[in-house]
């Protein structure tokens, strides 16, 4: 219980979870710099690759959450941009901006990814705060199918993780194709963009390695106890 081999491996990921969320500030504020050539801001770009898809019932708001808490809200049909992405005109604030419109653009189109990734969420959400005590219960009680039961809750959370990477990569892809479609950035322009949509991608790599690597910790102690 105390060191496990595959701890080595959870400890490298952890490296690369971390290196990668500094990569995003990183990459995000270097390209914050280099003014997109259109000189269209964040909110701009959203709004009219929204109507050019026919999506102009999705609202896009100012939010104060704060740098990096961009999302697009699936419920109540809101793209929510933080201040630099909302005002600002560079790559970044033009990357991020049309990434979010990903989402929108997946929502409407019912992507297959992101309908599995809505309907794991409430197991995926429970696995992930239940199976810790469950671990931790069946260990002290010395309960193994408390154990099986939590591996089982945890799976949910990391195949939720996993379903994530394609939904991700797919939401970049469409908003790079969008700026360049619609001239909102050049061709030389596309190589910042890629950076920082990149830079998020692999926090998202790192993470569900993270989580698959414990989970097959997990199992090989639930094997070695049966
Ligand atoms: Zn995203």
């Amino acid at each position: 219980m105390f060191f496990h081999p595959m701890d080595f491996l959870i400890f490298i990921a952890l490296g690369l979870a971390l290196w990668a969320q500094t990569k995003v500030k990183g990459n995000f504020q270097k390209w914050s710099r280099v003014r997109a050539s259109s000189g269209l801001s964040g909110a701009q770009v959203a709004r009219q690759i929204l109507d050019q898809e026919g999506l102009s019932h999705v609202r896009v708001e100012y939010s104060k959450g704060g740098d990096l808490s961009d999302h697009y809200d699936p419920t109540a049909k809101v793209i929510r941009l933080s201040e630099p992405v909302y005002r600002g005109n560079s790559l970044s604030s033009l990357a991020v901006a049309a990434h979010e419109v990903g989402h929108a653009i997946q929502d409407e189109h019912r992507y297959s990814m992101l309908v599995l990734r809505h309907r794991l969420f409430p197991l995926a959400n429970i696995g992930s705060q239940l199976a810790p005590m469950l671990f931790l219960g069946g260990f002290l009680l010395g309960i193994t199918n408390l154990i099986g039961v939590g591996i089982a809750l945890f799976s949910a959370a990391v195949l939720f993780q996993v379903v994530t990477l394609p939904v991700e990569f797919d939401a970049s892809k469409r908003a790079k194709d969008k700026l360049l479609e619609l001239g909102m950035i050049k061709n030389s322009e596309e190589k910042g963009v890629s950076k920082v949509l990149n830079a998020a991608a692999l926090t998202y790599v790192a993470s569900t390695m993270m989580a698959v690597l414990q989970l097959i910790k997990f199992i090989m102690i639930f094997r070695n106890r049966r």
